[in-house]
């Protein structure tokens, strides 16, 4: 009953309101037009065939003339009453079976249908609302992180200004409030201050704007996307508590996998001293060799954590054959690592790298090849308007002269990076086809992209989504770990008391969790990195684990207990 009185009340308001008048007003015009043709109807009776009927009568033949219904009971028998008839027919056709349907769907179906919609929003979080993740802009870095928050069980809203957006959402099921993100009305709607974070992902110049509105309701910590490294610094005096240039990660992680030139420019990330860094197999003098021949842990001292191929991670044992299209993950001091670069350095080809591709990413993957250096060529269709330093190659890259013009046979790394990835296929199939021995690092903007790259060809595939998800969740959980790309990464753990005791073959972690450790890091002393299986765990020491995020929840839940 409420409802219906709810939906009656729609009609009484605004433009539907006034929709109402006009309805009304076409009504008495029809109900006149009637009274005409009934009156008109007599008189034609009674002057052409002498036959007397009526007022109601008149009424009657009249509408059922013109709803066409024409019971025939009562006709005309002349040729001037037949012409009449056919008129209020016609008329009636028009005005009542075409016009007043039409202006009844226009005026009142068409907007109730859409004012339903548009309610289907939620203005509001309920007042309960805690621990939830804010998000502004999504994209297809957002949509793999609110999967990744899905599968974890943690609240999160989306907010847009965009109403047709805010719907589409709606319909996908994921909560949305539509507004301005900087609005102290939505800011309170979605609960901000309760929120556990926010993460903001619009343009540098909205970003700011949302941790200035944020920061002045409340102290809920901000994660900012943003476009210019340079824009850092202002992001932070707005307010923001993390900020993540990700067009720079990016260009890294291309750069990083598309040469072997100076190992400690490979360097992802760190755990004090320990660092973690990922190199090509292909170009070293471990090309071809088991694990156990390429010594390399003999030679530098360095121990290889795990093995990257066509997009698999897996961790190696003594006879893992280390093919050119592999990539190490390697974990040492950076002592080890410049041992490391050294006995590559003696084997080092002489790399050349094309970037196809100098948008923002192609950009930052040249600038970080300059400061190792290793010489690189750019190739766009287009001028980039933030890089005054760099001067490409124009032309369509999918164009096969351009390339071969260019001197892409003297390549040995090959960065794929535009923003449209049906053109990163094709280049990646076509790289593949006329240089197969290339190391040919491909982008993904869309996670669906990342396997129909691996086919294609691709040796290593950074995807755009998995990559800033990846960081935000590290972000969001507060792990004190090192992101390794594609979903696995290096945590640290106090040692379980379960474990006290035992030597690593006895505790079956890699059996029970698929984890591996890394390294021990005793409270004092030096970290013993990838220990023997027979090492005893102490009381007292930090483990250094690898793996997925699967494998590390299992890691708490069924070694830890939490
Ligand atoms: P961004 O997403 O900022 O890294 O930019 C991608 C870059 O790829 C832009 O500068 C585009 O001009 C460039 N791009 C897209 N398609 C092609 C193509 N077929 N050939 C060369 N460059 C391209
Ligand atoms: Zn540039």
């Amino acid at each position: 009953m409420k409802t219906i009185a709810a939906e009656l009340a729609y009609f009484l308001r605004g433009r539907a309101r006034q929709n109402l008048k006009v309805l009304m007003l076409y009504c008495a015009f029809l109900v006149a037009m009637v009274l005409v043709y009934a009156v008109l109807f007599r008189s034609l009776m009674w002057n052409l065939e002498g036959r007397e009927f009526s007022l109601i009568a008149g009424i009657y033949w009249a509408i059922t003339v013109m709803t066409t219904l024409g019971f025939g009971d009562i006709t005309f028998h002349s040729d001037l009453g037949y012409i009449f008839a056919a008129v209020v027919t016609v008329s009636g056709v028009i005005f009542l079976l075409i016009i007043l349907p039409f202006g009844l769907i226009s005026l009142f179906l068409a907007p109730w249908i859409e004012h339903r919609l548009r309610n289907r929003l939620v203005t509001e979080l309920p007042r309960e609302t805690t621990g939830h993740v804010v998000i502004f802009g999504v994209d297809a870095v957002i949509r793999a992180f609110i999967s990744k928050l899905q599968a974890r069980g943690i609240p999160f809203v989306l907010v847009t200004s965009d109403h047709d957006e805010a719907l589409r959402l709606a319909d996908e099921g994921l909560r949305v409030i539509c507004g301005s993100p900087t609005t102290a009305s939505v800011l309170s709607a979605i609960r901000v201050s309760a929120a556990r974070y926010v993460v903001a992902n619009l343009s540098d110049p909205e970003n700011a704007a949302i941790c200035l509105a944020v920061r002045s309701q409340c102290q809920t910590p901000i994660a900012v996307f943003v476009d210019e490294p340079e824009h850092s610094g202002m992001m932070h005096q707005a307010g923001a508590n993390k900020i993540i240039a990700l067009h720079k990660i990016l260009g890294r992680y291309l750069a990083i996998r598309s040469t072997t030139c100076g190992a400690l420019a490979h360097v992802l990330d760190s755990f004090g001293d320990l660092l973690i860094a990922e190199i090509p197999v292909h170009g070293t003098p471990f090309s071809g060799k088991t694990l156990e021949n390429a010594a390399i842990r003999q030679r530098t001292g360095l121990a290889v954590i795990g093995i990257w191929e066509r997009g698999c991670f897996t961790v190696p044992t003594r006879d893992t054959q280390l093919n050119d299209k592999a990539l190490l993950v390697l974990a040492g001091s950076r002592v080890q690592l410049e041992n490391l670069e050294q006995l590559i350095g003696e084997h080092a080809e002489d790399d050349l790298v094309f970037i196809l591709g100098h948008g923002r990413i192609g950009c930052a993957a040249a600038r970080f090849l300059e400061r190792k250096p290793v010489p690189f060529i750019l190739v766009d269709r287009a001028e980039n308007p933030l890089c005054s330093e760099h001067i490409p190659i124009y032309g369509d890259a999918t164009i096969r002269h351009v390339l071969e013009d260019a001197g892409i046979d003297q390549a040995r790394g090959l960065i794929v990076t535009t923003n449209d990835d049906s053109t990163n296929i094709f280049l990646t199939l076509a790289s593949r086809q006329l240089l197969p021995h290339i190391r040919l690092v491909a982008r993904a903007n869309c996670e669906e992209t990342v396997e129909q790259l691996y086919r294609a060809g691709a040796d290593f595939v950074v995807s755009n989504a998995s990559v800033g998800a990846g960081i935000l969740l590290n972000i969001l959980e507060a792990k004190a770990s090192a992101f390794l790309t594609e979903g696995v990464s290096v945590f640290r753990r106090p040692l379980p008391e379960s474990l006290v005791g035992q030597t690593i073959v006895d505790s079956r972690l890699r059996p029970r969790t698929g984890c591996s450790i890394v390294a021990l890091e005793p409270i004092d002393g030096d970290i013993l990195v990838s220990p023997p299986p027979d090492s005893r765990l102490e009381n007292g020491i930090t483990l250094i684990l690898i793996g997925t995020p699967a494998q590390e929840e299992l890691f708490d839940t069924a070694i830890s207990g939490h």
